[in-house]
């Protein structure tokens, strides 16, 4: 019997020319984490899967256990504007990237799909170009949402309050006191700002100010979890 398919929502997280005329897109999904799917193009136009683009999917499963193939597509979101402006679509490639890289496959995802999804419509409704220190914001978010987010607000070894100088070790469950561990010298108001832009909707922070030393610790604690840099953090400069 021929497969009748399912219907998804998905985030387009990244597209890759294949043979020819085809594509193979991976996607987040509110339902099924990560996935990927194949989209064959043949002489048709592409149907406006870009990068960051929120669609209602209609996939079919592959032959052999391999990839999905798309058989049908409606643009929800095609964000825009997202390619208006050079921070705005970096920002956007990247966050992207990273939600992706810390979703599962093969399991729901609906705190990292409405993560992306609100990074997206916010950066498409932007008229100008938002501080790149904002993905400080997005980064702590996804790695909670991932359960490997850093202890802020206390002791990540003995649980104690926090002190005006702390150390902290990105690889390590986040910061502590000196007696506890060790790690990077810390000061008690930049885990405050941290713990701030982890708990605030990110809509609420798009017209304020992140220090670039916040921007940074945060960048730190996504590349000691994931081991290596994100590509597309390069293009944030
Ligand atoms: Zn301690």
């Amino acid at each position: 019997m021929r497969d009748p398919g399912r219907e998804v929502v998905a985030i387009v997280l990244s597209v890759s020319a294949y043979a020819d005329d085809d594509r193979i897109l991976k996607l987040l999904t509110p339902t099924e984490g990560k996935i990927g799917a194949f989209q064959r193009l043949g002489r048709r136009k592409p149907a406006g899967l870009d990068v960051g683009v929120r669609a209602r999917l209609h996939l079919r499963h592959g032959r052999d256990g391999g990839l999905d193939t798309l058989v049908d597509v409606k643009v929800e979101d095609p964000r825009i504007h997202l390619r208006s402006g050079y921070g705005r679509l970096a920002l956007s490639q990247y966050g992207c990237e990273l939600v992706g890289a810390l979703s599962r496959e093969a399991h729901a995802e609906p705190k990292q799909f409405g993560l992306l999804d609100t990074w997206l419509v916010l950066l498409d409704a932007l008229r100008a170009d938002p501080s790149v220190s904002l993905a400080a914001a997005l980064e702590l978010k996804a790695l909670t949402f991932a359960g490997v987010g850093p202890a802020l607000d206390r002791c990540g070894a003995c649980g104690g309050p926090v002190e005006p100088v702390m150390h902290l070790e990105p690889a390590g469950g986040g910061a502590v006191h000196a007696r506890c561990g060790g790690g990077v010298v810390v000061a008690e108001t930049v885990l405050a700002e941290l713990e701030r832009l982890r708990r605030t909707p990110l809509r609420e922070l798009v017209d304020g100010v992140v220090s670039p030393l916040v921007g940074e610790v945060a960048a730190g604690l996504v590349r000691a979890q994931l081991g290596r840099e994100l590509a597309s953090r390069e293009l944030l400069g």
